[in-house]
């Protein structure tokens, strides 16, 4: 006899992400995990440096000071706010504390995988609603919500789509959904939007009991090894997080950092325009050379090759030249390929690879 897991963990594949060497390559160019094109602020280096002194004393439980600075930059009630080890924490908190076996969590097919993952880790069912053009389906996502039903997730933008609801359709979604559902807006890559029309869903926060926002100081904050991230919810969601939180589940290093990020607001906006420049240039080129390439409020733009072997060709073409792209086959979009809007120096270089190869045929 073998002890054994609960029956759905065997369904997961064990993560194995994060790759950074080509075999007879020396310069790498890592564009595979939408981080930040200009690495950590400067001031959170400092942070993180000084806070190295304190390695040996456990961080604030409360996170109260990150707490009340985000408060503060986004003008949330502090206590309003949960911190996690990276929003992948919180994500995976919400679903070990509302779902379960015999529940079900509803998400869009091409949503962000770790809702599926964290789903199957809590033994609930994932239930996956297509998309129309890869945005997603309102309608789609209501008419799959049953009374088994606690949670429901969506990324806006998403990831790896790239696609956004404004906010009447998230209005709309909200008012659909059963009193005892949870409505999850990841908003993971709000500060790189440009259309309007957008709310990273705060106000809806605030509509009711049954709506979160989640934020991650990974992306445009360029913190991603830090693993922070952070939640605006309602109270009776604040408890339950409270519950089911470990007790120092956030470094003290990751909170000084993201202190520190906050209070370099020059550097995010000159951030943003940065992506809004580069993520235009490089849509536009890869378009110019042939290529589909999907709207995208992110830094990242989804690049279709119509089919997989082509977009395999270009995985390989572009590691030969250093550049690490997404394969998105785990996404079940095969003929794609994610690829994150990187320095100008490494756009430029993702523009001449894929033009090289579109050329070649
Ligand atoms: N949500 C979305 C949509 C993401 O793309 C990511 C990062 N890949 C996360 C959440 C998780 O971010 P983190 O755990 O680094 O905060």
């Amino acid at each position: 006899m073998t002890v054994m897991p609960r029956p759905s963990i065997l369904s997961v594949e064990p993560y194995v992400g994060g790759e950074s060497k080509v075999p007879g390559v020396n310069r790498i160019i890592k564009l595979s995990s939408n981080e930040g094109a200009f690495g950590p602020p400067p001031g959170a280096i400092a942070a993180i440096t000084q806070a190295a002194k304190e390695a040996h004393r456990y961080p604030d439980g409360g996170a109260t000071a990150l707490r009340e600075a985000i408060g503060a930059r986004f003008g949330l009630d502090p206590a309003r706010i949960v911190c996690g080890n990276g929003s992948d924490e919180i994500l995976t908190l919400l679903i070990l504390a509302y779902g379960g076996e015999g529940t079900e969590i509803v998400m869009s097919a091409h949503g962000f995988l770790m809702y599926d993952l964290a789903g199957r880790w809590a033994g609930c069912r994932v239930i996956k609603v297509p998309e129309k053009d890869l945005r997603a389906d309102v309608d789609g996502l209501l008419a799959a919500v049953g009374p088994r039903t606690k949670l429901l997730f969506l990324a806006n933008p998403n990831n790896p789509t790239g696609s956004i609801l404004p906010q009447s359709e998230l209005v709309r979604l909200r008012r659909g959904l059963p009193g005892d559902v949870l409505l999850v807006l990841d908003s993971a890559y709000a500060e790189y939007v440009t259309k309007p029309d957008y709310d990273p869903g705060q106000a809806l926060v605030d509509a009711g009991d049954n709506t979160v926002m989640t934020r991650t100081f990974s992306k445009i904050y360029g913190l991603g090894g830090m693993r922070l991230g952070w939640c605006y919810a309602p109270a009776n969601v604040v408890d339950v997080l409270g519950r089911v939180r470990g007790p120092f589940n956030v470094s003290g290093a990751a909170m000084v950092a993201g202190i520190a990020a906050l209070a370099e607001p020059g550097w995010i906006e000159a951030s943003v325009a940065h992506n809004t420049e580069w993520r235009g240039k490089v849509a536009a080129a890869l378009e110019a050379a042939g290529l589909k390439v999907w709207p995208s409020e992110g830094n990242f733009l989804l690049v279709d090759f119509g089919v997989a072997e082509r977009a395999k060709a270009a995985d390989a073409h572009l590691r030969s030249r250093g550049l690490i792209v997404r394969a998105m086959g785990s996404y079940g979009l095969a003929p794609c390929l994610r690829i994150t809007i990187g320095t100008a120096e490494e756009c430029q270089m993702v523009i001449e690879a894929l033009g090289e190869f579109t050329r070649n045929g």
